[in-house]
Order: C-alpha cells, then structure tokens, then sequence
C-alpha cells in the first residue's frame, strides 16, 4: 500500500485517482471542483493541493495545462516547498517540455525526484487502466514509479531525460491530430459519395488506410458503440486541449527548427473548427462535423 496524494480530478485524474484506490492505495484527493472529488470514492478529500503532499510517498497531478503545473508546483506555497524529500513527484498534464524541465530542477534543487509523465490511451483508457505513460526523469525514479503507474497502465515507457515524455507526448499527439482529421475526410468523401460509413470503415480498417482513430475512436456517428462520435461528441479528449497540444508541437518545431507541414495544418483545422462550429468543448472527433456540417 502506497500513501498517494492527487490533484486535478478531471475527465482523466477522476478515473486514475478511482484506479489507485480499487488497487488498496491509501489515496488523498484535491480538485478546485468539490464535485471531482466526490467521483472518487474511498479517497480522503483535502482542503488544499499542499494537504495532499503532506506526507505522502507519491504525489500525482492531472491538470488542464503548462500554467496550472507552474501554478501548482512552484511559489511559496507550491508543492516544491511543501514536499518531503523522500515524496516522488509526478505530473500527468501534457505540458511544454520547457516548463516540465523547470519544474523538475525547481524540485531537484530540493533533492526531491520529479517526473513527467503524460499519457496516451483517453478517458477510456483511464477508466480501464490501460494508458500509455511517457516518462521523463532519472531511471532510479522511474523505477520508483512504476509500481504505481503499472495499476493505470498498460505500458510505462522511459523517453529519457527530464521534458522527454512530454517531447514524446507533443510527438504522438501531433500524428494524432492529422490521422483524425485524414480519417474524417476519407470518410466525408466516401459518405458523400454514397458509401455507407461503416462498410467504408469497415473496409479501410483491413487496408492501407487503417490506423487508430478508424479502429478504436471512429469519428462518424453511428459506426461505433461506446465513442464520443456515438453520444453527440460529449466527453472524452477536447477540441481545445487538442488545439493546445498542436500549439505544444508547433513550438517545439520552432525550437527545433523542424518541418512540421501537416502538423500546422491539423492545427488550423482543429482551431477553427473550436472557433467556427463553437466546438472547443467537444470532443476531438468532431472534427468530422467540420468535413459535414449536415451531421447532428
Ligand atoms: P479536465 O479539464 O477534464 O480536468 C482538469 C481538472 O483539473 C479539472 O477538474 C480542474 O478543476 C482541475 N484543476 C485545474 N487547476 C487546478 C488546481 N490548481 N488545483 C486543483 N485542481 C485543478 O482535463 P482532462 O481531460 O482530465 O486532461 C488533463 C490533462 O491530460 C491535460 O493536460 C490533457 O491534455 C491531458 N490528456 C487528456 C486526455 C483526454 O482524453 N481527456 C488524454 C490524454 C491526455
């Protein structure tokens, strides 16, 4: 059993945090919404995110973007000056790499071992316990958190360095966005053409075509149980966070002096599609609604 502290109980901490509790950790529990932390059941609610690293062994945040993890991490009352040293940090969010670097440092410079580690797998991965996690931070840490990430897992992969599981997030999410949006379009043009969706589907999925959004997250309604595309593009992993993460990419482009073509263009589609069908709130795979406005 492992004294666990979480923060940020949103449409992937909630499920994660329940995960940790239904494998007998000892789990305490803050969200700026008391509503989140109710969603946790057998967790401890605490007033604050501090109450929460107070004596624990493992500190986990899932929040929105890189200016919660600063706001969180460090100044006075940041979880930096707060923790133990013997406490592991570990950050969830997808953030920029250059802000997990500082965080990290901010918290080496304390002699405590921080992570990042942002995971691919959405909400539905988060309630099975079968996310990909990408780390960033010393092997030694790593193998500390791995018992714990292994209870949300169903791979834990070690990128390098501080800042390198959020490189390998940005990365990931990148080609993510662009074989979204190229499934909605094949399908839009197939559909406008008098194909049936899910023959259509169907038949990519066993061809050169396939890829992940056509087998687990089909973006046109109707074709799949169980998927955002089926329930009015509610829930699961937002066209604003989406829009966020093409920005992450475009800046490690920048920084990098890469080419990145079709990311910068998924970029422009997802934002305005967020702008143009106020969609923002909506599930990424809406992006179909933007290839057929027709659709409900
Ligand atoms: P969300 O908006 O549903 O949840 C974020 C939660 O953080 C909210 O409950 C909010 O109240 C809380 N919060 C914000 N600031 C806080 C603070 N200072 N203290 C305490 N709580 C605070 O977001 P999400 O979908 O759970 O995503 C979280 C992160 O995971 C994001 O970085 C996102 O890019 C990434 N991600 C999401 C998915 C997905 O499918 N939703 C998949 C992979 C990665």
């Amino acid at each position: 059993m492992t004294r666990i502290g979480f923060v940020g109980l949103g449409n992937m901490g909630g499920p994660m945090a329940r995960n940790l509790v239904a494998a007998g950790h000892e789990v305490r529990v803050f969200d700026l919404v008391a509503a989140a932390m109710e969603g946790v059941g057998g967790a401890a609610p605490q007033a604050s995110a501090a109450a929460c690293v107070d004596g624990v062994d493992v500190f986990i945040s899932m929040l929105p973007a890189g200016r919660h993890v600063e706001s969180l991490y460090l100044g006075d009352d940041g979880i930096v000056a707060q923790a133990d040293a013997s406490t592991l940090l570990i950050d969830c969010s997808t953030i920029d790499p250059d802000t997990a670097r500082r965080v990290a440092q901010a918290a080496a410079d304390r002699g405590i071992a921080m992570l990042d580690a942002p995971v691919s797998g959405g909400t539905a991965g988060a309630e099975a316990g079968t996310l990909t996690f990408m780390v960033g931070g010393d092997t030694a840490a790593v193998e500390r958190a791995r018992p714990v990430l292994d209870v949300m897992a169903k791979n834990v992969f070690h990128a390098g360095g501080a800042g390198a599981g959020q490189t390998a997030k940005i990365c990931n999410n990148m080609l993510l966005a662009v074989h979204m949006a190229g499934t909605a379009e094949a399908l839009a043009l197939g559909v406008n053409n008098g194909l049936d969706p899910a023959v259509l589907s169907e038949i990519m999925k066993q061809s050169s075509g396939g890829n992940w959004s056509l087998n687990v997250y089909n973006p046109f309604p109707g074709v799949m149980d169980g998927v955002p595309a089926s329930r009015g593009y509610q829930g699961g992993f937002l066209v604003d966070l989406m829009t966020k993460d093409l920005g992450l990419a475009m800046a490690s482009a920048e920084a990098s002096g890469s080419a990145v073509p079709l990311g910068s263009l998924a970029r422009n589609l997802f934002r305005l599609h967020g702008q143009v069908n106020d969609a923002g709130r909506l599930d990424f795979s809406s992006i179909q609604r933007f290839y057929k406005p027709d659709l409900d």
